[in-house]
């Protein structure tokens, strides 16, 4: 394969930018406010099912409290009408006032009995409030992180996209001009040997694999013309001679 020296250069100025466009995705792929905004979305998630197993019981509650309610006016209403009975001085049977008076303690009993029932689900009810309000307060406060969170995700991305064009502008400019086989084998060996097709050979050593070459090694690639495409013997990568080589 043939490519005159300054046309390999310049397949090392397209590695240094497809290096470039790797480290860029990868950030893209590993912003920290990812995990954030999992970790946010997930703390929102829980703490919404707990706001509505909170709600559900507080709706539980009302509907048992409405009972009572009810019920304490059933009480109420016959102890008043009892009483008004009573009053009204009809009733002239020893043994029927003896039965309304009961009847009027044993509702009277009843309706302590209820209203004690009542300040018990008061109370409970108040628990649950003040926790529903807790809850609202967090989610408030999460919504408020993820929101941030987002904006900064955002604005990273944003700031990755924009570097990203750039690099791939350079890139599109330099692509046309390499022989396509050369790209050809370049690609296909970036996707092999970690991103990495192309490397300099720099005082003896591959850039790609960090090995220096072996002395047979370094004769056969200082000995190859100019514009032959060499490999690495180690790693087959695309070596590119350069001033620095040491040949
Ligand atoms: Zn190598």
């Amino acid at each position: 394969m043939k490519a005159d020296p300054a046309t390999q250069l310049r397949l090392l100025d397209m590695q240094a930018i497809d290096s470039s466009l790797d480290r860029l995705a990868a950030r893209r792929r590993n912003l920290p406010e990812l995990a954030e905004i999992d970790k946010l979305s997930s703390q929102l998630a829980a703490i919404t099912d707990d706001l509505v197993r909170v709600s559900t019981e507080l709706r539980d509650l009302g509907r048992s409290q409405k009972k009572l309610d009810d019920e304490v006016d059933m009480v109420r209403a016959r102890a008043a009408r009892d009483q008004k009975r009573l009053d009204s001085g009809q009733i002239t049977s020893s043994r029927e006032l003896e039965n309304l008076q009961s009847e009027i303690a044993s509702l009277a009993r009843r309706q302590r009995t209820l209203e004690d029932g009542m300040l018990e689900f008061m109370e409970v009810a108040e628990g649950l409030e003040a926790r529903a309000a807790a809850i609202r307060s967090d989610q408030e406060r999460l919504e408020a992180e993820l929101a941030t969170a987002v904006g900064r995700r955002d604005a990273a991305m944003a700031e990755i996209d924009n570097e990203t064009a750039a690099r791939r502008a350079e890139r599109d400019a330099i692509a046309p001009t390499l022989p396509a086989d050369v790209v050809a084998l370049y690609e296909r060996l970036r996707a092999t040997s970690a991103g990495v097709g192309a490397a300099k050979l720099v005082r003896r050593r591959c850039e790609g694999c960090h090995l220096e070459l072996s002395g047979g090694d370094l004769r056969d690639v200082a000995a190859a013309p100019a514009d032959e495409v060499v490999r690495c013997e180690e790693c087959r990568r695309i070596l590119v001679r350069t001033t620095e080589s040491g040949l």
